[in-house]
């Protein structure tokens, strides 16, 4: 090794020994005439000085070194004199007064400083890449997320799982996204589809009687993106047969107490809290709610059905609902200004608009609306619990975007009114989930988790006749308001997986061209299996307290999914296409500057 020591290792234990350490130039000060260097390494940082004492070469090395140069020290650790001690750092005690100092490479002054406390804008930092991960911070996230894995691949490794690879180059597996395609040479005209995920190939993993697979498995999903969304991202993806959907949670709520108590030093009981789908949606207005707060959102539409105010009747008579939150002590806080802004997000959120009403001193309503409410006005009070002083927020409309835009402000206002503890951990499972949701563009039915998760028992027979009130045996696993992971039983009897298919419109014959091998293998002694899937990614990021995912990844790419480093995706030569047989019909955008 070129060092005895990490620039993150010395103590005052080691006053007086001859070490060296290598690393970058954080900063560099000339205090008249003697000069201290930073040096860091993703250990920590340790102070270098070198004085009139020093050599002269050993002095003018110390002088020309810049910020981001790589250097090796030797030298004496020495106590630093008092006065100038460091408490905030690992190593600030002691410093290492320098005897020889060698530049193994020097640096162009660096787009930005990784030690420097300002950041540079995001894109700089994507572009920079390298040096961006230098900065202590990133390298905590990286080696948070290094130890998050680990305690993954112990807890199954105990368990008795077996890590299978599964290919990327492989036939579309639907998960409800586009798929990346990557062509093929041999045969012009076919495809690859990278994986959404592996969910075929566990499944037949399974009837191959592996009995458990875990793997760290990288996903593949081409979805216009959201902030908390990356184009490529990592699943720890597990399979289990002989088993219930209990059986799977259980798995899994030892891993979510061990990852918090080895992580968080948090001591989370179990078993987690289970709600269903519906009870999520009625409660809250979402399937991944936030439970660190209340505001849950009030059903108002039995009292809204025979009031005489329009807005509220008519929802009601269109099968729609009308339902609110209460803001505790919201009546005082909302200004104009800020009521409007929640009635645009309202209407952002698909609803009409918002109806706010402030509970006044003597528990009448205030607001634009109250004078149309007389009628259920008591009602509309004792419903939502409210007291003098607080706001009602209510929407009417289909429950849907009643759903939609209640989960908008409640999650809004729970940041908004410091409701949440950054420091708590809520974890809970949502179960009971639709067979089935429609799908918004065409209409037909979709798979709610994938067209392989088994319906309830009780439901089977609802998957022809009622589609819409069979549920799965589907369980998502809910961390503070963030899907953390999902996953079900999967149907293993091919009679069934056949109805399944008919129910999403997948006539036989694409079943078979697209699945076949799915249902030859469920003929051939399927084990009944279940598993889940838990987003990497996102666990580092709950578990770190992050809320930016292309923090946790080391080489993410933006929200229009480029990597701003390498430039990727970007044209290839016309010898590689016609290799492909592939002609390109648009031509290729001019780069953007
Ligand atoms: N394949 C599912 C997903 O990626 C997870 C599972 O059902 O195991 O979401």
């Amino acid at each position: 090794m070129l060092r005895s020591h990490t620039c993150g290792e010395l103590r005052p234990d080691h006053v007086g020994s001859e070490v060296s350490l290598c690393g970058w130039v954080d900063r560099v000060r000339d205090h008249k005439g003697v000069i201290f260097i930073d040096l860091r390494d993703r250990w920590g940082r340790t102070q270098v000085v070198a004085g009139p004492d020093s050599d002269a070469a050993t002095l003018a090395a110390a002088r020309a070194a810049r910020s981001e140069w790589v250097l090796r020290v030797t030298g004496r650790v020495g106590a630093r004199p008092e006065g100038t001690t460091n408490p905030k750092l690992a190593t600030g005690a002691v410093e290492v007064v320098a005897d020889r100092i060698e530049v193994l490479n020097e640096a162009e002054t660096p787009v930005f400083q990784p030690g420097a406390a300002e950041l540079p804008g995001e894109e700089i930092r994507l572009a920079h890449r390298w040096l961006d991960l230098r900065r202590p911070a990133m390298q905590e996230n990286m080696l948070l997320r290094s130890r998050i894995v680990k305690i993954m691949r112990d807890h199954f490794d105990e368990l008795g799982f077996v890590d299978v690879e599964t290919p990327m180059l492989g036939k579309s597996t639907p998960e409800g996204a586009r798929d990346y395609l990557v062509p093929s040479r041999l045969e012009h005209g076919s495809f690859f589809a990278l994986p959404q995920s592996p969910q075929l190939y566990k499944q037949l993993l399974m009837m191959a009687g592996f009995d458990r697979y875990v793997q760290v498995a990288k996903c593949f999903r081409d979805e216009d993106l959201r902030a908390d969304r990356q184009p490529e991202f990592t699943q720890l993806d597990v399979e289990m047969s002989f088993v219930e959907a209990d059986d799977v949670m259980a798995v899994i709520e030892g891993l979510v107490q061990r990852t918090a108590r080895e992580i968080l030093g948090l001591d989370l009981p179990l078993p987690l809290p289970r709600l269903t789908y519906d009870e999520c949606m009625e409660r809250f207005g979402h399937d991944a709610p936030d439970l660190r707060f209340g505001l849950e959102i009030v059903d108002l539409t039995p009292l809204a059905g025979e009031c005489g105010f329009r807005v509220f009747r008519g929802a009601v008579e269109q099968g729609g609902r009308v339902r609110g939150i209460r803001v505790p002590d919201g009546a005082g806080r909302f200004s104009r200004k800020d009521l409007d802004g929640l009635t645009a997000a309202a209407v952002e959120a698909g609803a009409k608009g918002l109806v706010w009403l402030k509970c006044e001193a003597d528990g009448s309503w205030s607001g634009p609306v109250a004078k149309n409410l007389t009628d259920i006005a008591a009602g509309v009070r004792d419903r939502l619990g409210c007291q003098p002083g607080d706001l009602a927020l209510i929407v009417a409309d289909s429950f849907a975007v009643t759903c939609k835009a209640l989960h908008t402000l409640r999650r809004r206002l729970g940041a908004e009114l410091d409701l949440v503890d950054p420091k708590s951990l809520n974890v809970s499972w949502v179960v009971d989930f639709p067979m089935f949701a429609r799908d918004e563009e065409t209409g037909h039915w979709a798979a709610m988790h994938h067209p392989f998760t088994a319906p309830k028992p009780a439901d089977v027979d609802l998957l022809e006749s009622d589609p819409a009130g069979c549920r799965a045996i589907a369980y998502d696993l809910v961390i503070n308001g963030s899907e953390a992971g999902g996953g079900t039983i999967r149907i293993h009897d091919p009679a069934v997986q056949e109805r399944v298919f008919h129910a999403l419109g997948i006539s036989a014959e694409t079943a078979r061209e697209r699945f076949g091998f799915l249902l030859d293998a469920l003929r051939s002694g399927a084990p009944p299996h279940g598993g889940i899937a838990l987003g990497i990614d996102r666990w580092v990021m709950l578990f770190g307290g992050l809320d930016n995912i292309r923090d946790v990844i080391a080489f993410p790419k933006t929200q229009r999914a480029s990597d701003l480093m390498t430039g990727a995706p970007a044209t290839v030569e016309p010898k590689q296409l016609a290799d492909l047989g592939i002609r390109v019909v648009a031509p290729p955008k001019p780069p953007t500057p």
